[in-house]
């Protein structure tokens, strides 16, 4: 297992910064369509190895559970940037890429104060699919708003805008997240005291 997680671990690494040259860089960026596309798969790749990553830590989650947990996680990585089109209200192109402003999806505080209303949710009803669900929407998150920080920073309203993330910081970061986050979610699961994954469906039968 341990091999296997190393192995994840490069590939995040890897795919943030071949992604980045591929969208950013390569003789095809000249291309919109080409740009969003790329951009839209760097995202969900990243989304998925971070979930894939997250369930690798010996959590006690059934393998299927994981692998709906894990394509949850893919989609909404990538899917954040949907809100391009409500700000652009349109969906040609050439609209949702020469924007002068995020969406609320983009919006880091948003999605703080949804994941702990989540959180304390699960935790005060004994849910453990809403745990791992809110950790699955932290991890899609953090990947895709560190990953867009690299250009645009971090969007904390009503604060405002951090400077850009260093390339290096979102990748580490986002290579080191997924522990954090498994780590955190052993911690809330104690803290809820369920002990295996199926007792709190036994207790409500
Ligand atoms: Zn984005």
């Amino acid at each position: 297992m341990r091999f296997l997680k190393l192995m994840i671990t490069i590939s995040i690494i890897f795919a943030g910064l071949f992604g980045d040259y591929v969208v950013f860089r390569s003789k095809y960026s000249e291309s919109q369509l080409f740009r969003a596309a790329a951009d839209s798969i760097v995202h969900a790749t990243i989304g998925l190895l971070s979930a894939v990553l997250f369930f690798t830590n010996s959590l006690n989650i059934p393998l299927q559970t994981c692998i709906y947990y894990t394509i949850l996680c893919t989609v909404v990585s990538s899917l954040i940037d949907i809100d391009h089109v409500f700000v652009a209200k349109s969906i040609r192109l050439k609209d949702l890429t020469n924007l002068n402003q995020r969406g609320i999806f983009h919006c880091t505080t948003f999605w703080l104060v949804v994941t702990t209303i989540l959180l304390v949710y699960s935790y005060t009803v004994k849910k453990l699919n809403t745990c791992i669900l809110t950790y699955m929407l932290i991890l899609a998150f953090t990947s895709h708003h560190l990953r867009d920080a690299n250009r645009r920073g971090l969007w904390l309203y009503p604060f405002g805008h951090t400077a850009a993330i260093n390339k290096y910081v979102y990748v580490i970061l986002s290579a080191v997240l997924p522990y954090v986050f498994a780590y955190a979610y052993v911690c809330t699961k104690q803290l809820m005291n369920v002990k295996h994954y199926y007792s709190h469906l036994i207790e409500t039968v």
